[in-house]
């Protein structure tokens, strides 16, 4: 048997509406992604969406876009993506990490307070596997003037007591990357409720030109000028063909993987020595990331004998602080941060994904328990 890490959702629907795209004039960003965006504005319940190529640049977008610059710090998390702390550094401003509750994983909003200072200019929290930080409290604990920006690469079907991302924050930002639960292969959107925002993440997607080429091709010509320094992040039509029928399935896909989430659960607690991250009871959880906690000393072992048996695995995350340009740079430590170190010493990431079948889940949890326990 091979269970891979992931496979992806894609179907003769996505196969032809990104045919209908590649056999018509426009190739760029226009008609799919104006559509694609109504459509988010749609399952986000009114609030305004822009489409980019990927978390990544959407990070760097939102933070340089809402003043984020040399000398500020911004407030995360070091359990998660490199990605979360890169585009802060791109934005030439700190992270300062903040160490993460040891059952979710999620950064420890009791522990901001202590950071905060005159120099703090956002928090970005990260929803870690899909179980979101709990905003309304963050938002309660953090001075107005301080943005709030989510990482909510995990968490687009998530909510946490009715509160979707982006929805009283400043802005959220998701990514279509090849693993995540929606994929165009590389991809990101951000969304939010302030809409002036959205209307200049959609310049400075755009090299900061006030016109786009989709603009400037529908209507009679007009000349664009560049009203401020902007990136060329914007995303491809090939790719948000491929978004659309995904996001219509979006709460069916979540449901199967609910089904097998709960399965897992299941196999998973009849196995001695594993622990996992711990779900609240007021949080809708995303199901994307299906990660379990086994002794340190044993986790490379497992790793790599559940790849010997054909299992897909991943880790995580290795904190980021202890990666060799941050640790070097901010003069990190081993012990700085307890809680993240221990998970990303213990952490596996097991497959996940609609297409997972019980009889795979099986397999991965046999295997798991005689590399843990014998
Ligand atoms: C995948 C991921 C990112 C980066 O997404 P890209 O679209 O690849 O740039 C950022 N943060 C987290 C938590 C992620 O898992």
């Amino acid at each position: 048997m091979k269970v891979d890490f992931y496979r992806h959702n894609l179907t003769n629907i996505d196969f032809k509406n990104c045919l209908k795209v590649l056999k018509s004039l426009f190739l760029t960003t226009g008609p799919v992604n104006l559509k694609l965006e109504n459509n988010l504005r749609l399952y986000f319940n009114g609030m305004n969406s822009a489409t980019v190529s990927s978390w990544t640049a959407g990070g760097h977008l939102t933070l340089y876009t809402l003043g984020i610059k040399k000398n500020d710090e911004v407030i995360t998390t070091p359990l998660s993506f490199v990605a979360t702390s890169n585009v802060i550094e791109y934005n030439n401003a700190t992270p300062i990490f903040i160490d993460v509750d040891k059952y979710t994983g999620n950064i420890d909003i009791e522990k901001i307070r202590s950071a905060l200072n005159s120099k703090t200019k956002a928090v970005l929290p990260v929803h870690l596997y899909g179980q979101m930080v709990d905003i309304q409290k963050l938002r309660n604990i953090t001075p107005k003037n301080i943005l709030i920006i989510e990482d909510a690469a995990h968490a687009f079907e998530s909510n946490f007591n009715g509160i979707k991302p982006g929805q009283i924050s400043n802005a959220a930002i998701f990514s279509f990357y090849a693993t995540k639960s929606l994929t165009s292969g590389e991809g990101g959107a951000i969304i939010s409720s302030n809409e002036k925002l959205i209307e200049k993440l959609r310049k400075v997607r755009n090299h900061g030109i006030t016109k786009s080429t989709f603009e400037r091709y529908r209507k009679k010509y007009e000349h664009y000028d560049m009203e401020f320094l902007g990136f060329k992040y914007n995303l491809t039509d090939i790719q948000a063909s491929l978004l659309l029928n995904q996001l219509r399935q979006a709460e069916k896909l979540w449901k199967r993987r609910k089904l097998l989430w709960e399965y897992y659960d299941y196999k998973i607690t009849n196995i001695k020595n594993i622990d996992k991250p711990r779900i609240l009871s007021n949080s809708k959880h995303s199901y994307y990331l299906y990660t379990v906690w086994v002794p340190p000393r044993k986790r490379d072992k497992v790793l790599l004998g559940l790849q010997q048996k054909n299992i897909g695995v991943g880790v995580n995350f290795r904190p980021i602080h202890l990666m060799r340009y941050f640790k070097k740079k901010y003069n990190y430590k081993e012990g700085d941060f307890p809680n993240a170190e221990l998970i990303g010493k213990r952490t596996i990431t097991l497959p996940f994904y609609p297409k997972l079948t019980k009889v795979e889940i099986d397999y991965v949890c046999t295997n798991l328990n005689k590399l843990v326990n014998y």
